[in-house]
């Protein structure tokens, strides 16, 4: 092989494939006059062009269409709106006839565009910004005649390995994944939501490789092992034998663990551990659910609306929320409201904002916008109908923000009742705790709901000020910091205080070393993707609760998170005898 590029593990799986590079960037433009005589070319040339961009506009509409459903594709129709704009195609006209290339006219009309939206006072306009870059590039891509990049138009079948920068929600869900078999990126973590994201999917996925769209040109044939976060770049022969042959153990591996599925989730001295999963997509709830998971600990709701025009109504989101409830089968289904902002932006009409981990996300969004957050209690009371609903707040700060959150719900309901609609009042309502302030405090809480639910990636997060998403932070991003462990025990030791189910769904909770720490934390439900579920399963069944705490007492008491984490390997491998469950190459 000619090189190996390392970066973060984001989703388990062995891809062999041609790299497509991704740079969805606006290229440079030169500076080039053109004579009087060249204009009436010049202006034709820029006609022509328009009517390509328009014509692949045309085709990435209907591919998105077919793939991800009307709305998502309705993202483009501001995009052809703005190819077929009067004002725009005089404004690059007046520049050509004043000897300017078609390039760098239409480059300065589109700059000029940019400020005037970009200080305009209503979000929707501001937001317009993005469409404008994608339009920017499409047109300058085809007037430069340079490599096409589009994210969405890939052949069928072609296994390739996207390599970019970094994969915002809405990108991805414009990516035609009929043709892309896994993702590399330069930026992101873990716990990022691509990376995330890309786990639900099943797309092997390699994150933080920082520098990956420099170094490779789209010319290449790699490896990408989701497992250990190598990209080998034109693998020889033997090297994609060997990773076929690894491949082939860990599919042996993951059979071997789906007998896992039917058995219990208790440990060796008999404490039972209930094991949900995480859903981010209702597509995959059927999924989800043969993976032996006891129900759903987090539906990630937000990822019905990231990347699109518009937000889905109550009919939609009704549809989509009963799905998952009914592959569930009556098992309890917890549903978090819209959790936008932060590293989910930008969905249709909302500002992207200077700081958006701390900025207006999540319940504060909701709360400020009680049209569209009723519109998702009332589409969450009627699919709790079909089985045990439960609805979960996130990033919640303030006890007043629940207070706020359930007024809303018993207008929801009200609505509904006034409607006639069949609906069920007496749903749980239970909050995230995943700010510093809501562990400290969830005593102020815990009177008004009916469940926590630990988030620790954003606890991670927000508890040592490391961006969860930023690659060059990743080894910093520690939840076995003392600090973390001491908000989890605070948070475990007060829900039980008050009686109040516990769960942590977080991806903490997904991997071995973690769950078995967080069993010790005194953690009885945890909530893991679909794919964990039988790794984490077997590391219940092999351990017993008085190891378990033995070995989280001493991590917490550690000064290190990485004292931390040996404690807990030693008495884990100690309880296993078999080291190899670790990780190395397991799903994480
Ligand atoms: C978390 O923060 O741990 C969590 C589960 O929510 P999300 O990853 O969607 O922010
Ligand atoms: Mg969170």
């Amino acid at each position: 092989m000619d090189r190996k590029l390392v970066g973060i593990p984001a989703s388990p799986g062995i891809v062999v494939g041609p790299v497509h590079l991704l740079r969805w960037e606006i290229p440079e433009v030169r500076h080039r006059i053109i004579p009087d005589e060249a204009i009436p070319d010049e202006l034709r040339r820029f006609r022509s062009v328009l009517e390509r961009a328009k014509e692949r506009l045309h085709q990435v509409r209907e591919r998105v269409e077919k793939s991800a459903g009307a709305e998502e594709a309705a993202i483009f129709d501001v995009q052809s709106s703005i190819l077929e704009d009067e004002e725009m195609l005089t404004s690059v006209d007046r520049l050509i006839h004043q000897n300017l290339a078609a390039e760098k006219a239409f480059e300065i009309v589109m700059l000029e565009w940019a400020q005037r939206f970009s200080r305009a006072s209503h979000p929707m306009i501001r937001e317009k910004v993005g469409d404008l870059k994608d339009v920017e590039i499409r047109v300058l891509t085809l007037l430069m005649d340079l490599p096409d990049h589009d994210p969405v138009d890939l052949p069928k079948g072609s296994s390739a390995i996207l390599v970019t920068h970094d994969l915002t929600p809405s990108l991805t869900v414009q990516l035609d994944r009929g043709a892309i078999a896994a993702i590399a990126t330069d930026a992101g973590t873990r716990t990022s939501h691509v990376a995330i994201l890309a786990r639900s999917l099943g797309l092997p996925a390699i994150v933080g490789l920082r520098v990956a769209t420099q170094q490779l040109s789209g010319r290449e044939t790699a490896i990408l092992d989701g497992s250990t976060g190598l990209l080998a770049i034109n693998p020889s022969h033997q090297d994609i034998d060997a990773y076929k042959e690894r491949a082939r153990q860990e599919k042996l591996l993951e059979a071997d663990l789906r007998h896992l599925s039917t058995l219990e989730s208790v440990t060796m001295d008999g404490a039972r551990i209930t094991l949900r999963a995480n859903v981010d997509l209702p597509e995959e709830a059927e999924l989800a659910a043969k993976s032996g998971a006891e129900g759903v600990g987090l539906m990630r709701t937000e990822f019905l609306v990231v990347g699109r025009a518009t937000m889905p109504d109550e009919d939609e989101q009704y549809r989509a929320y009963t799905r998952v409830v009914r592959a569930f089968d009556g098992q309890p289904v917890v549903i978090r409201t819209f959790d936008v902002g932060g590293d989910k932006l930008p969905v249709g009409g909302f500002p992207t904002e200077p700081n958006p981990f701390l900025g207006w996300r999540a319940i504060r969004m909701c709360l400020d916008q009680p049209e569209l957050f009723r519109t998702q209690l009332r589409a969450l009371l009627r699919a709790a109908v079909h089985g045990d609903v439960r609805i979960m707040l996130p990033l919640v700060v303030t006890v007043q923000e629940v207070r706020a959150a359930r007024a809303l719900l018993d207008q929801a309901a009200k609505e509904l009742e006034e409607r006639g609609v069949e609906f069920r009042r007496d749903v749980p309502l239970g909050v995230m705790i995943e700010t510093p302030a809501a562990a400290i405090a969830c005593d102020t809480f815990a009177n008004e709901v009916a469940f926590f639910s630990i988030g620790t990636n954003d606890l991670v997060q927000y508890t040592l000020a490391v961006d969860r998403g930023n690659a060059n932070l990743a080894s910093r991003f520690t939840p076995l910091h003392p600090a973390v462990l001491k908000l989890i025990r605070r948070a475990v030791f007060t829900a039980r205080q008050y009686k109040l189910e516990i769960a942590v769904c977080g991806e903490m909770a997904s991997q071995p070393l973690m769950a078995f720490a967080l069993i010790g934390l005194g953690v009885r439900q945890l909530s893991v993707a679909p794919r964990s579920v039988p790794l984490v399963k077997r590391i219940v069944r092999s351990i017993s609760v008085e190891v378990a705490e033995e070995a989280s007492k001493a991590a917490a008491a550690a000064d290190t998170a990485a004292e931390a984490e040996l404690e807990l390997e030693r008495r884990l491998t100690g309880a296993l005898g078999d080291s190899a469950l670790l990780g190395g190459g397991l799903p994480a």
